[in-house]
């Protein structure tokens, strides 16, 4: 299966530094940032630094360390905007739009962090 990577997306634009974000965490192999659009009081875009298309991608050609890094840093976040439940923040949704069906907008992995507010019921 071949995975075809769009280097000029804009997120891979922002992790060259060509466009300007509002970082909440780097770390060796992720990034993470306040979406633009926001659609919760917390709402967070995480990002591998490599050049990943999908969780699919990412899982088939990422080594562990980066595979680490990059759920350690969804989980980080989601702690540094204090919405895990256990703190209590209430809880937090994380959602990856993948390809057409999911309605990607940006071909580069990314997990939204969304929280803040009582987030609905998605799945019945
Ligand atoms: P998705 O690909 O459908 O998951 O959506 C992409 C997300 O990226 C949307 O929520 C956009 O608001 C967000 N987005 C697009 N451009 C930027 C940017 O330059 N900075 C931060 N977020 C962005």
């Amino acid at each position: 299966m071949a995975y075809v990577y769009d280097d000029q997306n804009i997120f891979a634009r922002i992790l060259r530094g060509e466009i300007p974000n509002k970082t909440v965490l780097e770390t060796e192999h992720s990034l993470a940032f306040h979406d633009i659009g926001p659609q919760a009081p917390c709402h967070v875009l995480v990002i591998p630094r490599g050049a990943y298309v999908s969780y699919d991608h990412f899982t088939a050609e990422a080594s562990d360390a980066e595979i680490l890094d990059f759920s350690r840093a969804v989980g980080e976040v989601c702690r540094m905007m204090e919405v895990s439940p256990a703190g209590t923040g209430q809880g937090y949704r994380l959602i990856s739009n993948t390809g057409d069906h999911g309605h990607q907008e940006v071909p580069h992995l990314h997990v939204h962090v969304l929280g803040g507010r009582s987030l609905g019921r998605m799945l019945e």
